[in-house]
């Protein structure tokens, strides 16, 4: 899955993922979330009687007999509600479970009665009990998985879905299920469906006509979103047996699970496609499935659609017959599967259209769309084949289905999900319109198709044996995705992008206490849904690219080729994967005989963080001392993590008098039990040395003074001597080092001396992006003036440099670097630079029908500086033009824009626009409009007093807590007052806060950050800027 983030998008992407709109035990609000609420409505207007239970998210009710309404009231005492038991513990755990097995502890809940509710169908009492939770925490263990008695081998799947009707979806399910061991239960995962108690049948594989197994008892497990058939008898054995049963389930509109989406076509007619979202635990939602990675079966899937319509699935048709009395129906018959997991299990009825192409090896492409939007896809289906055929070279493994589909929603909460054989995308990942679109939006199209290419085979063809190897998955379709790109765009230096776009980002997270080790136990949806996150993605990326590198290109082919051959169709570890790397790399002579990938990576894979490696030199600068330490921003003297942070780290460097940046391979292993080594053979002390080649390794490097000095004096003298990766590592690694206080500023800003020779974009971005702490700790204090000064010196000579004009045929990082340029001499309001936004934007203003007024490039700087500084006009016709484009980059950069007015009336407005359903902005891009006033120098008091005014609604819409509206409204706060308010909110909140419960320690523990830093640093800039003739104060004469 790719978050919805993506180069020239402010907003972080964590919690950017699917939103599991999954609220267990959730105490506020209502037990049946707001589709089932809508969906029992339908069935009472429409007088359906259901035979079965509403499973999940219902009253907890005691139902007797199966024969019952759906529609008993919820109750509204909690006094009799039928609790389970908490702290149980299955018997029949599978050896995988140790380390997903979770322990969750649960904050105090006041008054408030937690309820977990087993609800029965027969007449005998369920096996209840009551606790009720009154101020102490609790511990509480849910082992939230399936007991490892069955094994399901082969699914019949069968689903119509009234798209245009009363969104039901009528199902039928029949799984194959191998017995593991014997038991008298059938247990699976169900989640907002109706069963039909009287249709649901157990029969040994090869007699399903027969009598069957008779089920005597029906459970439902709300916790653990479990359904249980209690049979008669036991199943046997090593014996085979088949359940089938009807269902009744509903298209949402929470982007999850079987939904719909909507759109309006060219004539402006409202059309609706339904289409699913699984991972991680939402296919449960769509039909009842041992919802887990590793339970890996065959499918063989009916979709029925009305004649008008066309559908999709992994897999291609293999005939379509009519539905039985339905005039207008027909079902199509998708070809069996291969062996895979439920979670990439993917459906799409709609009426778009579509492009083809067949690669090199026969496979047949096809990219759809809206058809209003297909010419749109044209890019992608270029650079999609193209990919997918390098990466069969690169995994050495063929593709192994007959067709690879890839889809634009309208309506899609992450940015893009790998569904084997039909990849989904949101429209911006997919659709590229080079008219209307900034080279930005070009690269983010590539970059999520490779992504989601390298995980058919990283994810798909080898799939994580449980959610904690999720880093796997996503760290190496992270990486992976470069490498695609780089193929299919190797003008664009992407390599070179990376440590920008995602190492340097990372960085900043994982350098707080409240980060989390890469591979981390989960097991409860809200943990699961919480590591979909920048540590599994870009620091899973990171650390993979590290290995490349230590082990050479050559050898981490082979061991990955090798991995993904022995593991084909299964499941897998990390170790699985650290073994074959090992085997390869003793093979190639790349790692010592007696060390194993494993023992290197298990350093950074088990514990959080990431060293600062310290280089001091020997007086005649001959030789070094080179120690590792856990780099954190701020070290608590209190801290209660007392584990002792080390690494193996690979070392690699070069010296002044014989500069050599390629050679990326460990020169020198710094073992986990070494906190001192020396490096001999090093230069004399007037030539400087270098440590980290190129930032392949995960870490930061410090030096002496002497050798920042020298590193200095070689930038001024002539910076391209070191290596364009090395010039925005040093940057970056000055600039936090003296963020945190080991590094005085005058050192890291002395390093910027030498950006007026700059030219390249990587180190630019490096620069500029670490300016924009100062800026944003400054920007309400009364040193800012000062400051402003200050960049408009380091920043009005690039603006000149590269001009206002764009050209799209420059160099993609060329136009890049002009992009940053400007956005940043606007938003320090240079007046050239107000000035000509305010301009073109008043010519297009003029013009509205002259697409090709602004370039592309150019427009977030100037849509956003015309709202700023303009009125209402400029907002409305932005709105206009959002309500009119038809491309969604170009919509989402109106987003964006429009939240950028200082016009706190219309803030309020655009806020409460951006939550509710019928305003024209689609739930999807909600944080995108919340985000851009939370960015908003003047919007985010506003965005965050609606943030804490409006939480139950906010987090009604979503059905869950959104971390990245805490995140991107708070991560500048730097005051006492703004950290107790945010500690109120924690505490006021505290229920609410499950999916969110790290992001919001990450806030709490960044805002303490920030307040340390104004404590040590303010006066500390102010005198600087004071001594480098930025005066702060005005002329008292
Ligand atoms: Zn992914």
């Amino acid at each position: 899955m790719t978050g919805s983030r993506r180069a020239g998008e402010l907003l972080a992407m964590e919690g950017s993922h699917p939103e599991h709109v999954i609220s267990f035990g959730k105490s506020k609000g209502c037990y049946v979330s707001r589709g089932v609420a809508v969906l029992l409505g339908v069935f009472f207007v429409s007088g359906l009687v259901a035979t079965g239970l509403l499973v999940y998210h219902y009253a907890p009710q005691e139902r007797v007999g199966s024969q019952e309404s759906l529609l008993v009231p919820r109750t509204p005492s909690t006094e009799r509600r039928p609790v389970m038991t908490r702290r149980r513990t299955n018997p029949t755990k599978r050896p995988a479970t140790t380390r997903a097995n979770v322990t969750r502890k649960k904050p105090p809940s006041g008054t408030k009665t937690k309820t977990k509710t087993i609800i029965t169908t027969t007449t005998t009492i369920p096996f209840t009990t009551t606790t009720t939770t009154t101020g102490e925490p609790f511990q509480e263990d849910i082992d939230v998985r399936l007991p490892n008695t069955l094994k399901p081998l082969h699914y019949l799947v069968k689903l119509q879905p009234l798209i245009n009707g009363n969104f039901s979806i009528l199902g039928y399910v029949e799984v194959e299920m191998e017995v593991l061991e014997s038991t008298s239960n059938v247990t699976l995962h169900i989640a907002d469906i109706i069963t039909k108690n009287e249709t649901i049948r157990v029969a040994p594989s090869g007699d399903l006509d027969g009598p069957g197994l008779r089920v005597i008892k029906h459970l439902y497990d709300h916790e653990r979103q479990f359904y249980l058939a209690h049979l008669e008898e036991e199943l046997q054995q090593g014996h085979k047996y088949v359940l089938s049963m009807e269902f009744t389930g509903y298209l949402n509109d929470q982007l999850h699970g079987f939904y719909r989406s909507t759109y309006r076509d060219a004539d402006g007619t409202e059309k609706m496609l339904a289409v699913t979202q699984f991972q991680a635990t939402d296919a449960r939602r769509a039909f009842p499935c041992f919802d887990e990675p590793g339970l890996k079966a065959t499918f063989e899937v009916y979709l029925a659609r009305s004649t008008n319509m066309s559908s999709i699935s992994n897999m291609p048709i293999i005939e379509t017959i009519p539905v039985e009395d339905e005039e207008g129906w027909v079902w199509d018959h998708y070809d069996t599967s291969v062996p895979m997991s439920t979670y990439l299990v993917a459906f799409v009825v709609s009426d778009f259209a579509y492009l083809s192409t067949t690669t090199n090896n026969k496979t047949l492409f096809r990219v759809w769309a809206r058809e209003s939007a297909l010419q749109q896809a044209k890019y992608s289906l270029q650079v999609g084949p193209a990919i997918l055929t390098h990466f069969e070279d690169y995994f050495n493994q063929s593709y192994p289905l007959p067709k690879q589909d890839m889809i634009a929603i309208p309506d899609f909460s992450a940015g893009a999900m790998e569904n084997w054989g039909l990849i989904t995308y949101r429209e911006t990942a997919m659709l590229y319109d080079s008219r209307v679109s900034a080279a930005s939006n070009k690269q983010y199209v590539v970059a999520v198709v490779a992504h989601e290419l390298a995980h058919q085979w990283f994810g798909n063809l080898v799939t994580p044996v449980w959610w904690t190897d999720l880093w796997l998955n996503e760290g190496f379709a992270s990486y992976v995705e470069y490498i695609g790109i780089n193929h299919a765009e190797p003008t664009w230096k992407v390599m070179e992008q990376f440590v920008l776009n995602e190492m340097h980002i990372v960085f900043s997270l994982d350098s707080l206490e409240s980060s989390h080790p890469i591979s981390i136990p989960v097991g409860h949806p809200d943990e699961i849904s919480q590591i979909f996150d920048r540590i599994s993605y870009a620091k899973g990326a990171s650390i993979i690219r590290m290995m490349n590198h230590f082990l050479t290109e050559a050898t981490f082919r082979k061991g990955l080729s090798n991995y993904l051959d022995a593991f084909k169709y299964e499941n897998a570890e990390q170790d699985d994967l650290w073994r074959q790397l090992t085997t390869a790399a003793h093979q190639d002579d790349t790692l010592p005989q007696d060390l194993t990938v494993k023992t290197i990576m298990d350093t950074w894979t088990l514990q959080m963080g990431y060293p600062v490696i310290k280089v001091e030199r020997s007086p005649d600068g001959t030789s070094a001392t080179v120690s590792q330490e856990r780099f954190l921003l701020v070290k608590e003297a209190d801290s209660e993590d007392t584990h002792e942070y080390k690494w193996w780290v690979p070392l690699t460097y070069t010296v002044g008098d014989d500069p050599n940046f390629n050679e990326t391979r460990a020169k020198v292993w710094m073992k986990d039990s070494e906190t001192h080594i020396t490096i001999p053979s090093l230069p004399t002390k007037d030539q400087w040395v270098i440590f980290n080649l190129q930032e392949t390794g995960y870490y930061r490097v410090n030096y002496d003074q002497d050798n920042w000095n020298l590193l200095i004096q070689q930038l001024l003298a002539d910076h391209r001597v070191i290596n364009t990766i090395n010039r925005a590592q040093i940057i970056d690694d000055a600039m936090n080092l003296a963020k945190a206080g080991q590094v005085a500023y005058d050192t890291a800003l002395g390093v910027y001396n030498y950006l007026g020779k700059e030219t390249e974009f990587v180190p630019w971005a490096a620069a500029i992006n670490n300016l924009a702490y100062l800026k944003e700790m400054l920007a309400r204090t009364g040193g800012y003036g000062a400051l402003k000064n200050y960049l408009l010196d380091i920043l009005v000579p690039l603006y000149d440099s590269v001009g206002f004009d764009d050209s799209r045929d420059d160099p993609l990082l060329d136009q890049y670097k002009r992009q940053k340029a400007l956005s940043w001499a606007c938003e320090l309001e240079h007046p050239d630079c107000l000035q000509n936004a305010a301009a073109i934007y008043a010519h297009w203003m003029n013009n509205p029908e002259n697409s090709s007024i602004i370039s592309p490039n150019l427009k977030s700087t100037v849509y956003c500086h015309a709202i700023a500084e303009g009125s209402e006009k400029e907002w409305n016709f932005a709105w206009s033009q959002y309500l009119k484009s038809n491309v969604g980059s170009e919509k989402n950069g109106l987003l964006s824009a429009m939240g950028c007015t200082k016009q706190v009336w219309i803030l309020s407005r655009y806020l409460e626009m951006a939550f509710s359903s019928d305003s024209g902005i689609r739930k999807q891009d909600a944080f995108r409009v919340f985000g851009a006033v939370a960015a908003n120098e003047v919007g985010r008091p506003l965005a965050w007093s609606f943030l804490q005014d409006e939480w139950d609604a906010i987090f009604e819409f979503y059905g869950k807590a959104k971390s990245r509206l805490i995140k991107s409204v708070t991560s500048y706060f730097n005051t006492v007052q703004q950290l107790k308010e945010l500690r109120l909110f924690r505490r006021e909140h505290i229920e609410d806060l499950d999916s969110a419960s790290r992001a919001i320690r990450q806030v709490i523990e960044r805002t303490r950050i920030n307040i340390a830093w104004m404590n040590g640093n303010y006066d500390v800039i102010v005198n600087w800027l004071d001594e480098n003739g930025y005066s702060t104060k005005l002329s008292s004469a």
